[in-house]
């Protein structure tokens, strides 16, 4: 390493870039102090048990939960977030640890609570808000409990079950300790002609690999490797399976898709509809596909091309100066308001900008309640750095705009409306570069545009898909083996990329690389919130005001509703086609003004 790209030494980062934790806790002894305060708080709590029945008993064990978790929360991410800022620093790390018994600590303090309140005649609980002013804040809780109830269990079946959590994690556990430490890997060919040994994370270095041997080199090497063992993932995953059907039978579910997405009120609907009208629009994949292979020039188009960049990025360095004015244009139709209170975070100590030794790499946002959200990033001069920022910040003014305005209880947003807020930015970003690009960077943006679409909802749906499929098929009392999940598997990638991708044999192996098959129907999340995302952006774009102010009002929303609900306040009907629609759409438009380039 020169002494150019050396890193700097956490304290010779100038503190214009650094977040400020001290917003949070003035000082160590301070944090200390509230650490040592919340064994306190959850006797206190603890002492409720049974006395949930009388309103005002209620509101003040409600209160006593609701100021323990805001100081635990902000006890943990400064520990946390001074743990990433050097992750080399032992007594950083000595306070991370010293939380995780609290959280744990914590949650089962309180698990008297919800099983007591569903005990009370629903009557009392319905009308529990109306008795006491200072409850009415808990209504949506109480009726979000009330909901749930005929899948509540009796108080004696409810611990038996969750003896049981162990137990069900098993097969997750087991993935995670032999995909992460016990599977190792053979060497494989380097850019350099030079062999290195392959793992997960070099591997998508190798196909971003300008050079078609290197790529197809590691993928056969990486998928082979998989295959050697795909009896052994097969049996997992049929055991994760059946974990859940354990779990959605004994609630009486009808079935392990509706237990899943109940616990959001999702509609079943959604999920199939978000399979459906992607169908309808796989011709479009298709021809993205025929594009691609002549983009790239190959004779043949294997999966392990597919993320090969076939426009080279923009030359121009962006400082982060100019990434501000850039963010400034690009956002203005989220409002005034939205970019006074985007550059206050900004220069408020919301960020903590630049590398440094030893401080944790990637990007995050992380609200914390009472205080403001916070980002870690490591800027460099490029767009992707620019595209990060608006991203994080993304989150941060959801986080923001929601505590501001939503008192503790409903201030969280759910996973389902997570990535909304910040994929809305990045997309506004898009445009504007589109926008401001000349040719040859446009075909970039443009490229950029169609991996996102073809990554977030396409690739996801497909997860979705075969995550549905293998679950019915457990259902119907079939076995999930190594063979048909590896048939279901390659159907599917058929069916999805058409007939200009070559499917190489050992990719039957890649639905067992998938980590997040471990989290059942949790993927389509991605393709919903990017559909949610990108008609969001549209709609701020073409129809200003009504729709910003609609768009603002969600962000305020926090989790004061569910998720389909709020999102419909704001314009955005996720129980109907019209968010998938417009995403192919934009799809369709970008394939379109990428040929008529190229020609
Ligand atoms: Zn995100």
């Amino acid at each position: 390493m020169t002494s150019q790209n050396k890193l700097a030494r956490r304290e010779d980062i100038p503190e214009t870039a650094k977040w400020h934790l001290n917003d949070i806790f003035a000082t160590h002894d301070d944090w200390q102090t509230a650490r040592d305060a919340i064994e306190g708080q959850l006797t206190e709590i603890k002492q409720f048990a049974g006395k949930l029945s009388d309103p005002q008993q209620l509101l003040d064990c409600l209160t006593k939960v609701d100021t323990m978790e805001i100081n635990l929360c902000a006890v943990f991410a400064y520990a946390r977030m001074m743990a990433d800022t050097d992750t080399a620093n032992q007594s950083y790390q000595a306070d991370t640890a010293s939380c995780l018994p609290l959280l744990d600590q914590a949650s089962a303090a309180c698990a008297f609570i919800e099983p007591e309140l569903l005990s009370l005649p629903e009557e009392t609980l319905r009308t529990m808000a109306d008795k006491l002013p200072g409850l009415k804040k808990y209504q949506f809780r109480f009726q979000d409990l009330l909901r749930g109830k005929e899948h509540v269990l009796t108080t004696e079946q409810e611990a038996f079950l969750a003896r049981t959590g162990e137990i069900r994690a098993t097969a997750r556990n087991t993935y995670t300790v032999m995909t992460n430490a016990d599977m190792k890997f053979p060497d494989t060919l380097g850019e350099d002609g030079k062999l290195t040994t392959l793992s997960e994370s070099r591997y998508m270095q190798f196909i971003r690999s300008k050079d078609g041997k290197v790529r197809a080199d590691a993928f056969h090497k990486l998928f082979t490797t998989y295959l050697s063992f795909r009896n052994t993932f097969a049996s997992l995953y049929s055991s994760s399976v059946k974990a859940s059907q354990f779990i959605s039978t004994t609630r009486h579910y009808p079935s392990m898709l509706e237990a899943a997405l109940d616990a959001g009120n999702i509609p079943v609907s959604v999920y199939e509809q978000t399979i459906n009208v992607t169908h309808e629009f796989l011709p479009e994949l298709h021809r993205y596909m025929e594009l691609k292979k002549k983009l790239l020039g190959v004779k043949e188009l294997h999966m392990y091309d597919l993320y090969v960049p076939v426009v080279e990025k923009p030359k121009t360095p962006y400082t982060y100066d100019e990434a501000r004015t850039i963010l400034k244009e690009a956002l203005a139709p989220l409002g005034g308001q939205y970019l006074k209170d985007l550059f206050t975070g900004l220069d408020g100590g919301w960020v903590d900008r630049l590398e440094n030794e030893g401080k944790r790499s990637g990007a995050y946002s992380w609200g914390v309640y009472g205080v403001h959200p916070f980002v870690l990033m490591s800027w460099h001069d490029t767009y992707d750095a620019v595209s990060t920022l608006a991203h994080e910040m993304g989150h941060s003014m959801h986080s923001f705009y929601s505590a501001k305005n939503q008192e503790y209880t409903n201030s969280e947003y759910t996973i389902f409306c997570a990535e909304v807020a910040s994929t809305t930015n990045e997309n506004l970003l898009l445009e504007y570069m589109l926008k401001h690009a000349d040719e040859k960077d446009r075909l970039y943006y443009l490229n950029l545009y169609l991996e996102q679409i073809r990554t977030t909802v396409f690739r996801q749906v497909l997860f979705a898909e075969f995550e549905k499929l293998t679950h019915e098929a457990v259902e119907a009392g079939e076995a999930l083996t190594a063979d048909n999940l590896e048939g279901i598997w390659m159907d599917l990638n058929r069916k999805y990329y058409g007939e200009d991708v070559v499917l190489d044999d050992e990719l039957r192996a890649e639905w067992s690389r998938i980590p997040h098959f471990y989290r059942p129907f949790y993927v389509y999340q991605y393709a919903t919130g990017y559909a949610a995302a990108m008609t969001l952006s549209e709609k701020v774009r073409t129809q200003g005001e009504p729709a910003q102010k609609a768009y603002l009002s969600f962000l305020a929303s926090g989790g004061s509703d569910y998720s389909i609900k709020l999102l419909q306040n704001a314009g955005v009907d996720m129980t109907s086609r019209e968010p998938f629609a417009i995403t192919f759409k934009k799809f369709s438009h970008c394939l379109d003004q990428l040929e008529k380039i190229i020609k």
